[in-house]
């Protein structure tokens, strides 16, 4: 067995991220608030931990995959929380969309336990996560991530060091801000393709071609069309890194204004429904309007 590693949080991405730990031989303890989810895990040869503390123990690196700040609070300072457990030493690996500011008090925390945090969100979506094909985007010290490069490479088809700690958060949110705002105006964008007399199909492979083209515009277009929205992202996670995004951005004195319009798209898409479906699913309430 190779050292112990932990991850908590197997949602949409944790999941494939620790089959892909199991895979690469780390002796991997899992947890989730909804222990129900590890069972596949658990049969690969994962042992479940009851409570993330548990988990945490022993584990030379601490990844966490949750969902939002309050998600990663609970989860590394809540009742048996990671963090008491960490031990001296132990690389902490924050993989959530998550606050620059959550991340520096983290840190701090950390610190103060005699571990240190890594921020390291990701780019690439479910598929990609079950792949082994993440890229990382890494804040925190050049030594720390030299000693979990073995554990991130097992995960990813990249590994880009951005700076000191909250550099991968900030970017991260950058990044998902121009996404959403893209899928919010193709939203749009389509609902009119829709309603214009054009031929959907020979309009939307204009733009794919054109120079609005991107890999977001082709992918999104695609489940937005078919009206699949089995979820690689969920909607209201979008929402989430809007607002982190614009809060971030604020701190720098830019308002990110396009961010607002887009991000109330995805706060009407949740609040009729859709905001545990797909982001793409963002169009259906202008279909229906
Ligand atoms: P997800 O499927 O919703 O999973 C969220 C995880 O957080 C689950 O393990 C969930 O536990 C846990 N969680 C939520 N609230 C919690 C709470 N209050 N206390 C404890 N645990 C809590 O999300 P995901 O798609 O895996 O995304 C994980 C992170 O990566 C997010 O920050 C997301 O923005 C980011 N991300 C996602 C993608 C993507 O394409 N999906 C791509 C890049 C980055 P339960 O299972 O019990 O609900």
């Amino acid at each position: 067995m190779g050292e112990k590693v932990a991850i908590l949080g197997l949602g949409t991405m944790g999941g494939g991220m620790a089959s892909n730990l199991l895979k690469a031989g780390f002796s991997l303890a899992v947890y989730n608030r909804t222990a129900a989810k590890a069972q596949t895990l658990v049969s690969a040869g994962a042992s479940l931990a009851s409570t993330p503390a548990e988990a945490a123990k022993g584990a030379s690196v601490v990844i966490s995959m949750l969902a939002d700040d309050a998600a990663s609070h609970n989860v590394w300072l809540g009742k048996d929380g990671a963090l008491e457990a960490v031990d001296q030493g132990a690389i902490m690996v924050e993989s959530s969309t998550v606050s620059p500011t959550w991340i520096a008090e983290l840190a701090g925390l950390a610190a103060q336990h005699g571990a240190e945090l890594l921020d390291a969100p990701v780019t690439g979506s479910r598929m990609q996560a079950e792949a082994g094909q993440l890229s990382f985007l890494v804040g925190g010290s050049e030594t720390a991530l030299k000693a979990v490069m073995p554990v991130l490479q097992a995960m990813s088809k990249e590994i880009v060091h951005l700076g000191p700690v909250g550099s991968g958060a900030k970017i991260k949110l950058i990044n998902n801000f121009l996404c959403g705002v893209q899928i919010a105006s193709l939203a749009e964008g389509l609902a009119w393709i829709e309603r214009s007399g054009l031929d959907r199909e020979k309009a939307l492979s204009i733009l794919k071609a054109g120079a609005p083209g991107s890999p977001l515009l082709g992918a999104i277009s695609a489940r937005m069309v078919s009206q699949n929205y089995a979820v690689n992202f969920l909607l209201k996670l979008m929402a989430k890194d809007l607002l982190y995004a614009q809060t971030e951005a604020a701190h720098c004195n830019v308002d990110l204004t396009t961010a607002e319009v887009a991000r109330s798209l995805f706060e009407s898409a949740v609040a009729k429904g859709f905001g545990e479906a797909d982001m793409s699913s963002v169009i259906e309430p202008l279909r229906s309007r």
